[in-house]
């Protein structure tokens, strides 16, 4: 019988927020997979485990990955963390569910610390639909491919940053959606200085560009106004009473069924007209 794989998500900077669940996890797993075994060694020291350490990153994932399997698949039980928050989510982890899940190895995802989903819950942005961005791409066209994706986005839409590069991202996001678009950068979260600034893009472009950004940023900006549709009128219904009748041969009845469905027409009122046109 095969072993679990548990994915543990760490503090994104406050230790309060380690849950028993995580802490029995670690505790209780044969050993752990760390993104950065130093990092994590400190964790499992302010908690009192001990326990054996394989290390996983993003560039050994094609060899770890294996490893890791076989000794899962072997009966062993591995708790995977990353240096902070959720493994797998822009993070490494991705790669060892998708290869769990092909073996059909067991995997339990514990729920915990996420930056995106603490910055969009305060964002004060719409929460009910939302994308999930992740990090810009550093190549030029990979970006612009990315950022042009986004142009009509109606959808919230999060993406993490990391200080140094924020100016240049908030200057590409106010030039693809415009200055006025409003932005909730979510700043330092769970931490000392933690701290939402609710503003538009060209403003915080533009505070960037001279006061240099501090600490860890989620940039949760919001979606574009929806699109309206103009309205079909019964003119146009009888229009396409006439082209179905014409093109498909429909009987008025069933020519009127359909333009009626397609444009969002009042059935009656359309047969009404259409039988004195
Ligand atoms: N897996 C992690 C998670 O679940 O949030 C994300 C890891 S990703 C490599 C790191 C990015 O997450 C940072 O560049 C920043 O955008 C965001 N982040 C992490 N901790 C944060 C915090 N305390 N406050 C704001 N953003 C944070």
């Amino acid at each position: 019988m095969s072993g679990i794989l548990y994915l543990v998500p760490t503090p994104i900077g406050n230790l309060g927020d380690i849950s028993p669940r995580m802490a029995e996890a670690l505790a209780q797993a044969d050993f752990i997979a760390a993104e950065d075994t130093r990092v994590s060694v400190k964790l499992l020291n302010h908690l009192g485990i001990k326990k054996p350490m394989v290390s996983y990153y993003r560039h050994n994932t094609s060899t770890s990955g294996p490893a890791i399997l076989e000794r899962l698949l072997a009966g062993e039980s591995c708790a995977l963390v990353t240096d902070a928050g959720t493994p797998a989510i822009s993070d490494p982890g991705e790669e060892l569910v998708a290869l769990c899940a092909q073996a059909g190895v067991e995997v339990v995802s514990i729920p915990g610390p996420c930056a995106l989903v603490a910055a969009l819950a305060a964002s004060g942005q719409p929460t009910g639909r939302f994308t999930f961005e992740g990090f810009l791409a550093m190549n030029k066209k990979n970006r612009r491919r990315h950022l042009e994706s986004l142009r009509g986005e109606e959808r919230t839409m999060i993406f993490y940053e990391a200080p140094h590069k924020l100016p240049a991202t908030l200057a590409d996001l106010a030039e693809t959606f415009g200055p006025d678009r409003p932005v909730s950068l979510c700043r330092e979260l769970t931490k000392l200085h933690e701290e939402i600034i609710r503003t538009t893009l060209g403003e915080a472009a533009e505070r960037y560009q001279t006061e240099p950004p501090k600490g860890e940023f989620v940039l949760v900006v919001r979606g574009a106004e929806p699109r309206e549709e103009p309205e079909a009128t019964l003119e146009d219904g009888l229009d396409r009473v006439r082209a179905l009748r014409e093109e498909e041969g429909l009987s008025l009845r069933d020519a009127v069924k359909r333009a009626a469905k397609e444009l969002g027409l009042s059935r009656n009122e359309l047969y009404r007209l259409a039988v004195e046109d």
